[in-house]
């Protein structure tokens, strides 16, 4: 029915899509889409919505997703061989493509300068269950010590998920309030606060906190990399303090800073004791990571935690291609190259819109331009000339295409960006 209404229609374009559109909102009221665009196919960089006879640069990846492109041809294969074979066979039992995974994520963390006491891998299927995880283990860490030993240190900016713990954690209160009591004992505190500060807050309250919660390049919030010297004084605060470090490397992490996470780049000493991995992982199939050292696996027992369809081979398949491509060290120099040319361009930008464009910020294929204002208006006309680009925070646009995005791409979607700045603000 949907398919003949959408051939049937797809000469007159925006008045096709709008009725579908208006006949098909049994859908709750949490998202603002705009009414122009209904998503038909993409092929790597770009998305074509077919009903409009429109084709977009995509700047967003389905939010930092897609990091090898839509409709990778090897993925769709791989989905395709794996879910002949098995699809989903629960935690009863173990599978050769999850003991792969977990594998290939110790080894290449190691590898390429992450997580260097990197142990045991927990699989799950979003986000905000990866860093639901983690905090139960920090919890479950911390409570073995003391039982008073379990709030959680999070920052100013943050996001981690909009489950009910990933939510506690997660600073915008507009995403919080609205859902009354969460979990307790959390301290949201401000990154650019003093280390002795931050020190002072952390070993005052040693023996009732359990975890320390960051990103180390804050997404939605409004792409905001965290100083080095930042990560490596909290990581020695929380050690003397035993406080469990988290990086949730969600949306930073996975060769988009053209590292494979974030964190490699790190002295060892500031390594995480947890990490998180989502986005990125399954190139669109829902899938991720919860990986832990030694110290916190320690800390658990069969029983404390589980789910049904994590670490599913279908999911567990696709992430260890993703990882085999990501993790290679031509991929990672491409990676930043690619982002050299974001880079430049941004920053051309803002010389020929001072008043207008605040700051920019970002690393890798990475990027936040921030506006004076709310941006809302150049997102819209960036769609209307054929770009997708999303916000961050209030004032900020962020900017985080495939990385296997064409050089010429980037070229175009800048054009593009720049037209709808200029247009908005003439
Ligand atoms: C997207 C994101 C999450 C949540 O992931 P979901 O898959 O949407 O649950 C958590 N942390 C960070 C940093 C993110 O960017």
């Amino acid at each position: 029915m949907y398919k003949r209404q959408i051939s049937s229609t797809a000469k007159n374009s925006q008045s096709a899509l709008n009725k579908i559109l208006e006949e098909k909102t049994f859908q709750v009221t949490t998202y603002a889409r705009p009414s122009d665009l209904c998503v038909t196919r993409g092929v790597n960089a770009k998305l074509y919505d077919d009903i409009s006879n429109k084709e977009y640069i995509d700047f967003t990846a389905g939010i930092a997703v897609t990091a090898l492109g839509h409709a990778n041809p090897k993925v769709a294969e791989i989905l395709k061989e794996q879910a002949d074979k098995l699809v989903h066979s629960s935690n009863l039992y173990f599978t050769k493509e999850c003991l792969d995974l977990s594998e290939k994520i110790i080894e290449k963390t190691k590898l390429f300068g992450g997580q260097h006491d990197a142990s045991k891998v927990f699989l799950c299927n979003s986000g905000t269950e990866a860093n639901e995880a983690a905090l139960k283990f920090a919890k479950k860490h911390g409570i073995n010590h003391n039982p008073k030993k379990q709030g959680i240190v999070a920052f100013e900016n943050s996001f981690h998920g909009r489950t009910m713990g990933a939510l506690s954690v997660t600073w915008n209160a507009k995403y919080r309030t609205p859902f009354g009591d969460l979990i307790p004992n959390v301290s949201f505190l401000n990154i650019n606060d003093e280390l002795t500060a931050l020190q002072d807050f952390i070993s005052s309250k040693k023996n009732e906190l359990a975890g320390l919660i960051v990103e180390p390049i804050q997404g939605e919030g409004g792409i905001f990399p965290i100083p080095a010297e930042k990560l490596i004084g909290l990581k020695d605060i929380c050690s003397k303090n035993d406080v469990v470090v988290i990086y949730d490397e969600i949306q930073c992490g996975l060769g988009r800073t053209g590292n494979l996470w974030a964190h490699a780049g790190l002295p060892k000493s500031a390594h995480p004791d947890i990490f998180t991995s989502a986005k990125a992982l399954g190139n669109g199939f829902p899938i991720a990571a919860t990986v832990v050292n030694e110290k916190v696996n320690n800390a658990l027992q069969v029983g404390d935690h589980g789910t049904t369809y994590g670490g599913n081979p279908l999911g567990c398949a696709v992430s260890n291609y993703v990882l085999d491509v990501i993790a290679d060290k031509s991929f990672l120099e491409n990676v930043s190259r690619k982002g050299t040319i974001l880079q430049k361009g941004l920053l051309n930008l803002k010389e020929e819109f001072p008043n207008e464009i605040k700051d920019i910020r970002g690393s890798g294929l990475i990027w936040g331009v921030e506006f004076k204002d709310a941006p809302g208006p150049i997102v819209q006309k960036a769609r209307e000339l054929g770009l997708l680009v999303i916000t961050a925070g209030k004032t900020t646009v962020r900017f985080v295409p495939a990385l296997t995005i064409e050089d010429e791409i980037i070229e175009k979607g800048l054009a593009l960006f720049r037209d709808a700045v200029k247009s908005t603000f003439a």
